[in-house]
């Protein structure tokens, strides 16, 4: 039995990209490769918003964000800290035996810029990492008043991960001065999981330059070296590279306006829906994710019962809530190729079995 995924990713693949992931195999040194990775650099180049290069990184988005740490932090990095997510950045940067800050928020709370300035003014960073996203608590952070101010520090290469919002909402790299844009296959890109894409600034490249022990798997400069010839590094999952530019088309058959605007909707759609049943957002209301919604288990409804019924009775999933927020918080995700009737089908199931999931005492 297959159910569909409202969790905030992995989430549904539809039939035409399931097809593609299919395609044959090709020779990732040849021809017919390098016809298809730079087919898809120019639509990939409008989604990310920037001239840079967009490479192809052969792991799902931690490898990179790992990766792009061990590429450009040689001094200390100031890790924004505001949700599951953002608070492994940290411990993943001090694992590799970086020098690190936390600076932390309550999850629920967006990434301040003030908070940013004051600490990178401290001085003694080299880089920052930050989550647009934050998919834990469904909270967004405003991109554009952090990067302001991270720009303020020219030193200070921007390390930001856009996971769980690129391609839902507007993320323009180049305008917001980012050095290294990170997302992966399996959130609002609808794809399976296992390939994780990220567009690097020329910054960054020079930085890695100057850093000796960047390894070889997530090496920028070996990105970008075979980028120029039309490749990538080591064999790549070239189904996913099939399944990526069948998921291009579809975006660009869409419109990228008309996608941001068709996950807005429907982002509101269930908002209004699960307020009406006497939830609440767990961040504020300002602050919510447009890719998702995390509402907060007001009513103290029992989570794991509630998803019982729905995958046995509608087989379809919802999230009961991630790490310290299982069972207090759950996720219901909007991203990737959902419309407005999808939605309303999803939601019908959701409020009928909301209707008897037992209250759990306090
Ligand atoms: C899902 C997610 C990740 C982790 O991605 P993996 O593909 O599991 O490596 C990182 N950051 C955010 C914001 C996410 O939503």
């Amino acid at each position: 039995m297959s159910y569909k995924l409202f969790i905030p990713g992995p989430i549904a693949v539809s039939a035409k990209t399931m097809a593609a992931l299919t395609s044959a195999p090709i020779g990732h040194r040849s021809p017919d490769f390098v016809a298809l990775y730079q087919s898809i650099q120019p639509d990939l180049q409008k989604l990310f918003v920037t001239s840079d290069p967009v490479y192809l990184s052969t792991s799902s988005a931690w490898g990179i964000m790992e990766g792009a740490l061990n590429n450009v932090c040689t001094k200390k990095v100031l890790n924004c800290m505001n949700g599951a997510f953002s608070d492994k950045w940290n411990d993943v940067a001090i694992r590799n035996g970086l020098e690190a800050t936390a600076l932390q928020f309550d999850w629920g709370q967006p990434v301040d810029p003030e908070a940013v300035r004051a600490e990178l003014a401290r001085g003694g960073y080299d880089a920052i990492t930050l989550i647009h996203n934050e998919t834990s608590t469904g909270t967004m952070t405003d991109l554009a008043a952090v990067m302001a101010v991270v720009r303020e520090f020219p030193e200070v290469i921007s390390i930001v991960d856009t996971v769980s919002s690129f391609s839902a909402v507007s993320i323009p790299k180049d305008e917001l001065g980012i050095d290294i844009m990170i997302t992966g296959s399996q959130k609002a890109l609808a794809l399976p999981p296992g390939l994780a894409l990220c567009a690097v600034s020329e910054r960054a490249r020079e930085r890695a330059a100057t850093v000796p022990n960047r390894g070889y798997y997530f090496d920028l400069l070996e990105f970008h070296k075979n980028h120029e010839k039309g490749m990538t590094p080591s064999t790549p999952n070239i189904p996913h590279i099939y399944a990526l530019r069948s998921k291009l088309e579809d975006i660009m058959t869409e419109g990228m306006e008309t996608r941001f605007a068709r996950h807005a909707r429907l982002n509101a759609k269930v908002r209004e829906t699960i307020f009406a049943q006497g939830f609440e957002l767990f961040p504020a209301l300002e602050n919510g994710s447009l890719s998702l919604n995390c509402f907060a288990n007001t009513r103290n409804i029992d989570l794991p019962a509630l998803n019982k019924m729905l995958k046995n009775e509608h087989h379809l999933v919802i999230d009961g809530g991630y790490g310290k927020l299982k069972g207090k918080a759950f996720r219901i995700s909007n991203m990737g190729d959902e419309t407005d009737e999808t939605i309303a089908e999803m939601l019908d199931a959701v409020v009928a079995t909301m209707a008897k999931t037992p209250i759990l005492s306090v």
